[in-house]
């Protein structure tokens, strides 16, 4: 379903999502072809509404769709439970093969998921291609390490050689996503790859903006040879997300503080699990030694990728006063001539804002901050001559401690400066914040940064990176601390959150009647005794 304007211009040629050049302002359009199979996987009933998303681009309607009711939920909730029954039984190198092909997939394919995702969400085809790139990368990381992942272990019982002990991993049965706008590619799949490879089902609740492009991963699953009701999409807004806790065996959230809070509240009288990936306010900070020219590229790269909608993103730049100077002059001609433009192709630096509500709160953090006393460096405006939502990359100076844009995540093209004596300071400036997601530090000195990262409070930190090492290194575990999350994602932190433990204890003596139940058999003080001077020796040998 589409909006008649869009209709038309597909019927006259227009193939997948196109910018028309005699109307740079105009209508971007989706071949009917592409849109309709795509929705029609939405797992939704007669009568159950509908919901119109817009393009960022223009502001134009682009698809109408239909939302998935509580009892559409539930339905898909029963049959992922059949369908992972059977899925997770399949031998896991089956399991991992279909990871594996969906990683070509997402790479042959790209063309139409960058054009998906720009029409969504306003982003540049740069930051589309992370999420492509990001994907391609998480389904062959746990096609090859996931089966090391979910191996049983052995571990030491209470009294060696008569105890053996395994420790398995079980899949918890149907695990619930629920994503946001910002990286919808991403956030549709980096979650739900380890969840079905470790056998379980995954139900996704997109943000509504953004729902074709969890469609289109389903659909790419499917390519891939991922049986029928083993990914399904849901598709609404907070009803429908809470409609979905209310059937799964675990939570994925990944969204703001807020929500996640009343996510956790609902999980929690359920008693499943939950993962809360949520917002942050990040800290950069530049020391003394750093050579300035090389610095600042990376450095815009970490404020402004995705218009700074990127919940690693850097927010606030905290720079030694020995620098400043060099470093704040060279920093903001680099964001004055950032190009900003809604090309479908590789020549736009930064892209719109995904949403009006996103560009009010910009606009209102920045008014809030100049309102008392902060001065603009650079930006500080919407631009709608390039776009309804797009906003300026925008560098503030001088701005109180108590304003909002220093506390609260802006997540917008806003950064704020705050200049320090020293790493001491640095580390104190960094940590003041009820956040705890992601930092970086820029420094020559690897050394010395390691030192202040350590220091910092926040489940992540780069060094001389914003965020594209940190978050790319998959094998490792991202998550927040503080209000930025609970648990985490990548390595063997997705896994954990989507498996139960089963311990399996084997009493080996049990045959020649040497089990710890025939001991106490032996009555009075003599157990005691035994188990005494067992213990003693354990201790003298170190067995833990
Ligand atoms: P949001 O919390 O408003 O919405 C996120 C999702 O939750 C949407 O799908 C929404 O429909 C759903 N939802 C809303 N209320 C709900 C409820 N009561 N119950 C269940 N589901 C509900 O988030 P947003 O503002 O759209 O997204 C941006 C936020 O996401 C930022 O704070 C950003 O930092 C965060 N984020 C975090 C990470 C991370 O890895 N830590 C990654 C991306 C984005």
């Amino acid at each position: 379903m589409i909006d008649d304007a869009a209709a038309d211009a597909a019927a006259s040629g227009a193939v997948g999502g196109v910018l028309d050049p005699e109307h740079p302002q105009g209508t971007f359009v989706l071949e009917p072809g592409v849109m309709a199979p795509l929705v029609a996987r939405i797992a939704t009933s007669e009568g159950s509404g509908m919901h119109r998303s817009m393009c960022p681009f223009t502001g134009a309607p682009l698809v109408t769709f239909p939302v998935s009711s509580a009892e559409d939920v539930a339905a898909s909730a029963v049959r992922a439970r059949v369908a992972q029954r059977t899925w997770a039984r399949v031998p896991i190198r089956e399991r991992a093969g279909v990871l594996q092909r969906l990683g070509r997939i997402v790479l042959e394919r790209q063309s139409e998921a960058l054009d998906l995702i720009q029409l969504e969400t306003g982003k540049t085809r740069r930051a589309a291609f992370e999420e492509v790139g990001d994907i391609a990368q998480v389904a062959r990381h746990y096609a090859v390490r996931g089966e090391r992942y979910l191996a049983s272990r052995r571990v030491r019982g209470i009294v060696p050689l008569l105890a053996g002990v395994q420790v398995h991993r079980r899949p918890v049965g149907v695990v619930g996503a629920i994503s946001p706008w910002n990286y919808p590619l991403v956030l549709a799949l980096s979650e739900a790859l380890p969840a079905l490879l470790a056998g379980n089902a995954v139900l996704l609740k997109p943000d509504p903006q953004t729902t074709l492009t969890a469609l289109w991963a389903a659909e790419a699953l499917d390519d891939a040879g991922l049986p029928a009701g083993l990914f399904q999409v849901v598709a609404g807004g907070p009803d429908v997300g809470e409609a979905l806790i209310d059937q799964v065996d675990h939570i994925a959230f990944t969204g703001s503080t807020a929500t996640g809070r009343k996510v956790a509240a609902r999980a929690g009288e359920r008693l499943i699990g939950a993962t809360l990936e949520l917002g942050g306010k990040n800290a950069l900070y530049v020391t003394d030694d750093v050579d300035v020219d090389t610095a600042v590229p990376g450095i815009v790269r970490a404020c402004f990728s995705n218009a700074g909608q990127l919940c690693v993103s850097t927010e606030r730049l905290v720079v030694h006063e020995a620098v400043a100077e060099e470093f704040v002059a060279k920093f903001v001609r680099a964001v004055r001539n950032l190009h900003l433009s809604p090309a479908l192709d590789y020549s736009a630096e930064v892209g719109s804002l995904t949403s009006a509500a996103q560009l009010d709160k910009v606009t209102a953090h920045v008014d809030d901050a100049l309102a008392r006393g902060a001065r603009v460096l650079a930006g500080g405006v919407h631009r709608a001559d390039v776009g309804p939502y797009f906003y300026a990359p925008t560098v503030l100076d001088d701005v109180p401690a108590q304003a909002v844009v220093m506390r609260e995540e802006t997540f917008g093209p806003v950064v704020t400066i705050t200049r320090v004596d020293c790493d001491e300071e640095a580390v104190a400036v960094m940590n003041d914040s009820e956040y705890g997601l992601h930092a970086a530090v820029w420094s020559r000195d690897t050394a010395r940064a390691r030192r202040v990262a350590v220091r910092v409070e926040t489940g992540s930190v780069g060094i001389n990176d914003g965020y594209t090492m940190s978050w790319g290194s998959v094998s490792a575990p991202q998550g927040g601390w503080k209000a930025s999350g609970l648990g985490g994602r990548h390595g063997s932190a997705s896994i954990s959150g989507v498996t139960r433990q089963q311990t399996v204890v084997t009493s080996r003596g049990a045959r020649f009647g040497a089990t710890l139940d025939n001991l106490y058999g032996l009555g009075g003080e003599t157990p005691s005794r035994v188990i005494t001077t067992a213990l003693e020796a354990m201790r003298r040998l170190r067995m833990s």
